[in-house]
């Protein structure tokens, strides 16, 4: 007979990680399905200051979200790498269905998270990996001593822009409107670099280049103004990076659960509006984005899963 789980988890990031580990120690039998890697947005972050507890110098996203990984198999949440493309929630069978296999759980949690925004200018597609990136730990060091443009305002824009500082020989952050989004002690440090300089009430509109970034059209919002930015002639490319937020990952469950702006909406115990269905993380309705508090998130939704089980049980 094909395995019912008590608990499948869709998303293996901090929140989906920290709901394995809860679920595990519930001794619910538990499987993780990741379609990628490990660790969701902080897979990509090079420097996580915030998460209470994590003062390790050197520690990465990557590091931290290893160990999450590892804590959450010692208690037994089992694995599968495969991209879920439909789900049926309602009954008490849930199925997912994935390109390589079927699963089944009484219970399903949504950790699926939230994925880069585009910057929205033309032939941006044409120039990703060329140029163009939406993750700095990435790709920093293809621009090393090269120059470099930041899309957006707010703490991650800020922050990974510092970050490139480490490469790029000049980093200038373009932001549309004439002030920061970011945390005041994260502007600071920014104002303070000398490397870093803004682009205030700017958008970029066009790329250009021939096959490789070596151009782009930026607008003065407050005065139309168009100007063109070529790379330095003896550079002859240059790199931009977008951090202007992030779209979330909740196209499966259209029209079966309820979302804000395509964000999940789920009750102060992460219940949706389908019995057996929880969400957790990024993918929530929520004021704080963070890894605390998809963390907390992911415990909260596989206690309440345990509690549905043992409602449940025939
Ligand atoms: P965010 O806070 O939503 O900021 C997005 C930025 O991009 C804003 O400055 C916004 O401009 C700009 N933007 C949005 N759409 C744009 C468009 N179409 N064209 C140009 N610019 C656009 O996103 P985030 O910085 O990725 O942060 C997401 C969440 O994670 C936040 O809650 C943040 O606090 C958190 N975070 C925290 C840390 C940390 O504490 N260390 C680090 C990273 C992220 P406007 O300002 O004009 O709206």
């Amino acid at each position: 007979m094909e395995k019912i789980y008590d608990v499948i988890i869709l998303g293996a990031g901090p929140a989906g990680l920290a709901a394995g580990l809860y679920a595990g120690r519930y001794r619910l039998s538990t499987l993780i399905i990741e379609r990628g890697k490990d660790g969701g947005q902080i897979a990509i972050t090079d420097e996580i200051e915030n998460y209470p507890g994590q003062i390790v110098e050197g520690e990465t996203g990557p590091s931290l979200i290893a160990r999450m990984t590892a804590q959450a198999e010692k208690f037994g949440a089992e694995r599968a790498s495969d991209t879920i493309t439909k789900v049926e929630l309602e009954g008490p069978v849930k199925v997912l269905y994935g390109h390589k296999d079927t699963y089944k759980a009484k219970t399903v949690i949504i950790a699926t998270g939230a994925f880069p925004r585009p910057i929205g200018c033309k032939r941006e597609a044409e120039f990703m990996g060329k140029g163009v990136s939406f993750c700095a730990t990435c790709d920093a060091n293809f621009f090393e001593d090269f120059e470099v443009y930041v899309v957006g305002g707010g703490d991650s824009a800020v922050e990974e822009a510092m970050y490139l500082t480490k490469f790029a020989r000049k980093v200038t952050i373009i932001h549309r409107r004439n002030e920061l989004r970011a945390a005041k002690s994260i502007q600071e440090k920014a104002f303070q670099n000398p490397k870093i300089e803004f682009l205030w009430d700017t958008v970029v509109e066009e790329l250009h280049g021939d096959g490789i970034l070596d151009g782009m059209t930026v607008k003065n919002v407050k005065t139309g103004e168009l100007t063109r930015i070529d790379a330095d002639e003896d550079d002859g490319l240059f790199g931009l990076f977008g951090f202007i937020g992030y779209n979330p990952r909740s196209e499966l469950f259209v029209d079966m659960l309820e979302m804000e702006n395509g964000y999940i909406k789920t009750d102060d115990n992460m219940h949706t509006n389908i019995p057996g269905v929880f969400a957790a993380g990024d993918i929530r309705v929520k004021s704080l984005r963070q890894v605390v508090t998809a963390a907390a998130d992911g415990a909260i939704a596989a206690m309440q899963a345990e509690k549905y089980c043992a409602e449940h049980e025939a």
